[in-house]
């Protein structure tokens, strides 16, 4: 895998679950939504009653599973974790409601990913408490409610605009997740550091932070290699020199772009002269599906003004071609 694939990678998220804030003091940047999710905290705290249901929308490895777990942590409750794609039949999500303790935190990953059934499920759970069970099939099935405990329902996905509308509106509060500015990312890497006992310099860490995709998962895995080459190579201090070179060996280029980036860059640039160009072509040409382009690639060069979305298609900036060190026609951007 790329080294900067926001997704996580092998044992991964084993070493994650060390590094994860627990509490909301500790949960760095996101400053809106970590001011928006304690008002909601605290009042439901000072109510004594389950918050509203809490959607997460965000790419991946910026923090959405990290911060249900601090909402239970906050909350002092039980927390269950499932996703969208492991609730295949209303069953599923039965078998999980009608056994929530009162005030449980429930995290759905993925929830834009979830059977329809049991959608339908839940939108009665997330109004009344209660299910239907349906028992038997055909005519003859008939259906029992079942109350379940007053829960708090922690959805999270990548693309919430995916989510059928009477799904949203359920849903209390919306946390808009975006991409980590690097003077946060760096803090993110002090922490670790310090977690990980690696000697990080204040140029060292803002070399990495800027490398980091805007995503703390992406600015953790970096420091992890970082660290293994100042091991090696340079007595455990991890400078801005080492941090660039070792960088540099695993090819994580000078803005973070990755492999899937860059590829969409060229096929963009070299194939399609810089565009317009539809989502799909796109995402044939670079051999990934769709929704990968869209989810993962475009928001990044979006944001770092490589790439932008006309409604004609994906287009090329200037900055693309100077990044890829290419000279656009003379009628580019004329
Ligand atoms: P995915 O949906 O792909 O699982 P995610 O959005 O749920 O991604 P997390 O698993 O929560 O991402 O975070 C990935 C890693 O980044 C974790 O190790 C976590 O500790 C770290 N991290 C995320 N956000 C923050 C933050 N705001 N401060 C410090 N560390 C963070």
């Amino acid at each position: 895998r790329d080294l900067v694939s926001p997704e996580p990678e092998g044992d991964e998220r084993a070493i994650e679950a060390a590094l994860r804030p627990k509490r909301l003091a500790e949960f760095i940047g996101q400053a809106r939504v970590r001011e928006q999710l304690s008002l909601v905290l605290e009042s439901a705290l000072r109510r004594n009653r389950p918050p509203d249901h809490v959607l997460m929308s965000g790419g991946p490895g910026l923090g959405k599973t990290t911060l249900a777990m601090i909402i239970a942590a906050e909350l002092g409750a039980p927390l269950r974790m499932t996703s969208g794609p492991a609730l295949e039949r209303a069953g599923d999500l039965a078998a999980i409601l009608s056994t929530l303790a009162e005030g449980e935190v429930l995290f759905i990953d993925e929830i834009h990913r979830m059977a329809r059934p049991a959608e339908e499920m839940l939108y009665l759970a997330m109004e009344d408490f209660r299910v239907d069970i349906i028992v038997g099939k055909g005519p003859g099935a008939t259906s029992i409610p079942l109350d379940i405990a007053p829960f708090t329902l922690v959805g999270a996905t990548t693309r919430a605009g995916l989510l059928p509308a009477p799904l949203r509106d359920r849903f209390g509060f919306t946390a808009h997740m975006d991409f980590y500015e690097a003077a946060e990312l760096e803090q993110v890497l002090y922490r670790s550091a310090r977690l990980m006992s690696v000697d990080l310099p204040a140029d060292g860490a803002w070399e990495i932070a800027r490398r980091s995709r805007g995503t703390p998962r992406i600015a953790n895995r970096l420091l992890r290699r970082v660290r293994d080459f100042a091991e090696v190579r340079a007595e455990g201090v991890v400078t801005r020199e080492v941090a660039a070179t070792a960088l540099d060996l695993y090819e994580v280029d000078a803005e973070g772009l990755d492999r899937l980036d860059r590829a969409v860059l060229g096929v963009l640039l070299r194939r399609f002269g810089g565009g317009p160009v539809g989502l799909s072509t796109l995402a044939v040409a670079v051999g990934e599906e769709p929704e990968t382009v869209e989810v993962v690639a475009e928001p990044f060069l979006v944001r770092q003004g490589l790439l932008a979305r006309t409604p004609r298609g994906r287009v090329a900036t200037a900055a693309a071609w100077t990044h890829l060190g290419l000279t656009p026609p003379p009628d580019a951007f004329g």
